[in-house]
């Protein structure tokens, strides 16, 4: 066999075992495999894609975001797609990173970044209509998401409706809703009681809580919210501030929860520094994180640096190590 046509049969026995990763992490809520497991398997596919690009075909889990909507919830077709995040895991893709967007923009100035954690919750968008919470949707496949509405009600720190005034007739807010490290644990000592489900990790508890199709068992799950970008806005002649960072403070006055990591740095290089800080704060910080997110501030640059199939150019995760995540995942087994 050529050289070649094995790299095409890996591919796409590549292909087969992500889609059903994908499957069971984004449908079922029920990761069977490591995070670091599943992302050393979808570099690879990558890599080879880079290599031999006739090998990528339009359905790669490279050019996907997320899963479908499950069909016992309504679905929301997202107005503005709902994409994912390229990543880099070293020091070295942060700063090629840094100068793909300084040759794209043809400028050599300093960028400023939008230094957020990475928060490991699950992607929701938020609607609201003349100031009230008319509709919540996950993310799904990026087009078209699950209407979660009556769940995302009953979380705690999201408003029913907007403090203060001046705000679009519709603001779409985007954000994460996770479960917090102590709501996590005290949820799983009582799922044990109780002989029900433990949860693998808070991603898992928070999506599976959110996810239901009974609100009363989302109310009693601790979740939480915290906004890191604006969806749809209108009327389009609304003047918002010009940077990523003072529109997510403009959220703040408006009663919309924020991270309170959030912050900005100049370059890859404070972007370096924001990442140690995280990474050393990790453990402390009542919220799991699998990273931190890197955004070029200024919303005219994101505008001319655009997106490619699924992520934009102007952000990029920056991956922590694996964690203890497989120990985690196998006591879990042995537990159900
Ligand atoms: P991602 O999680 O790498 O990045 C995109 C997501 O980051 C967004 O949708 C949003 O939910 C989240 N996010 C958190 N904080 C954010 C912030 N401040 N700004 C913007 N977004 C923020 O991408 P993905 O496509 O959702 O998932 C891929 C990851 O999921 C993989 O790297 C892998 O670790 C994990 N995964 C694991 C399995 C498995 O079987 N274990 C399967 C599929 C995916």
């Amino acid at each position: 066999m050529s050289t070649r046509s094995s790299f095409a049969e890996r591919a796409s026995q590549l292909r087969e075992i992500i889609n059903e990763y994908n499957y069971q992490y984004y449908v079922l809520d029920n990761p069977s495999v490591p995070d670091a497991e599943y992302d050393r398997l979808i570099n690879e596919l990558k890599s080879l894609e880079a290599q031999y690009p006739e090998l990528k075909t339009p359905d790669s889990p490279t050019q996907k975001v997320g899963g479908a909507p499950l069909p016992s919830f309504e679905q929301v077709v997202h107005e503005v797609p709902m994409l994912s995040l390229d990543n880099a895991f070293d020091e070295a893709s942060l700063f090629a990173f840094e100068k793909r967007l300084s040759d794209r923009l043809k400028d050599n100035a300093v960028l400023q970044f939008s230094c957020e954690p990475k928060l490991d919750g699950l992607a929701v968008s938020i609607l609201y209509e003349s100031g009230q919470l008319v509709r919540a949707a996950t993310r799904g496949d990026g087009q078209v998401g699950e209407n979660i509405t009556q769940n995302v009600r009953t979380i705690a720190n999201v408003p029913l409706s907007l403090r203060g005034k001046g705000w679009p007739e519709r603001l779409e807010v985007r954000g994460e809703v996770f479960m917090p490290k102590a709501g996590f644990e005290k949820l799983n000592e009582s799922q044990k009681q109780n002989g029900a489900k433990v949860f693998a990790n808070p991603r898992n508890a928070a999506a599976g809580s959110l996810r239901q199709l009974d609100s009363r068992i989302t109310a009693k799950r601790p979740l939480m919210f915290y906004a890191y970008s604006l969806g749809l806005v209108t009327p389009a002649s609304f003047t918002l501030p010009a940077n990523h960072s003072e529109r997510l403070e403009q959220l703040a006055t408006w009663g919309i929860p924020l991270c309170p990591q959030v912050d900005t740095a100049e370059g890859a290089k404070g972007c370096m520094a924001y990442y140690e800080k995280i990474l050393a704060a990790r453990v402390s910080l009542p919220y799991d994180i699998d990273g931190v997110v890197f955004k070029v501030d200024e919303i005219d640059k994101q505008q001319r640096l655009g997106f490619v199939a699924r992520a934009p150019r102007w952000a990029i995760a920056q991956k922590f190590p694996a964690q203890e995540e497989m120990t985690r995942l196998l006591e879990v087994e042995f537990q159900v």
